[in-house]
């Protein structure tokens, strides 16, 4: 297939744990095949965002569902990707892009992504946008749970050294410094909250294509990906 031809409603899931590539080689996938980007991600960092400043506390024990699920129904979340794989966060309207990325945040998000009402929520939303257009869609369960059925699913892993290192660097490229041992130290502390959740844990879906990207750079995984997309 030439990469100018769009593949209407085609929809590509990879799941995989933090920093393992999935946001990097999903983009790249995206414009190639000219399709959406969607990180779903970023919609969960969206409503953490959105508790954070309407005051929720966040500890284990708290459970307000009332008052979350109505959060995560109200914010609206729009996600844009320029031709060259730039994404913009909007939440209701603002530029979050850079204000979900922050540490303090990600350590929060977890509280939001274990809620089964919100998770029922952004399944819907993702839902509704693959099914408009089509989709490279990454997250934590889009091949087992918003997209059973997708065309093409993929579950990638990395050592997590890599995928400290990884984010280190990116954390870095954002003008965030943190010692390499706490990022190592947050990505374990995900994976286990990623893993350990009742409603769309962290897992790969019995027909999905695993990719271990530890020695891979993003252009080799955008390749092995390709080899599978019939044309
Ligand atoms: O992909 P990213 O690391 O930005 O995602 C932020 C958090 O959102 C993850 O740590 C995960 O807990 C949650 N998430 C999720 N389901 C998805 C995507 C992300 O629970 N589909």
């Amino acid at each position: 297939m030439p990469t100018t031809t769009r593949h209407k409603k085609l929809i590509i899931a990879i799941d995989g744990p933090a920093g393992s590539g999935k946001s990097s080689t999903a983009k790249a996938l995206a414009i190639k095949l000219r399709l959406p980007y969607v990180d779903s991600g970023a919609m969960y960092r969206a409503v953490t965002l959105k508790a954070m400043q309407q005051g929720i506390s966040f500890h284990k024990n708290f459970h307000d569902n009332k008052k979350l699920i109505r959060i995560a129904k109200s914010c609206r979340i729009r996600l844009t990707t320029s031709p060259k794989g730039a994404q913009k966060v909007f939440l209701d309207g603002k530029n979050v892009s850079e204000a979900i990325r922050e540490p303090a945040l990600t350590q929060n998000v977890h509280y939001i992504a274990q809620e089964p009402l919100i998770r029922r929520e952004m399944v819907r939303k993702q839902q509704a946008m693959g099914k408009k257009d089509g989709a490279v869609m990454e997250g934590r369960d889009i091949g087992t749970v918003v997209f059973p059925k997708a065309d093409y699913k993929f579950y990638f892993e990395a050592h997590s050294d890599v995928r400290a290192k990884r984010r280190h660097r990116d954390l870095a490229g954002a003008g965030m410094k943190m010692p390499i041992n706490r990022v190592l130290e947050d990505i374990k502390f995900r994976d286990k909250t990623d893993y350990d959740r009742k409603e769309g844990p962290l897992k790969r879906a019995k027909d999905a294509i695993l990719i271990d990207t530890s020695l891979l750079t993003i252009d080799q995984t955008v390749d092995k990906i390709l080899q599978f997309i019939k044309r």
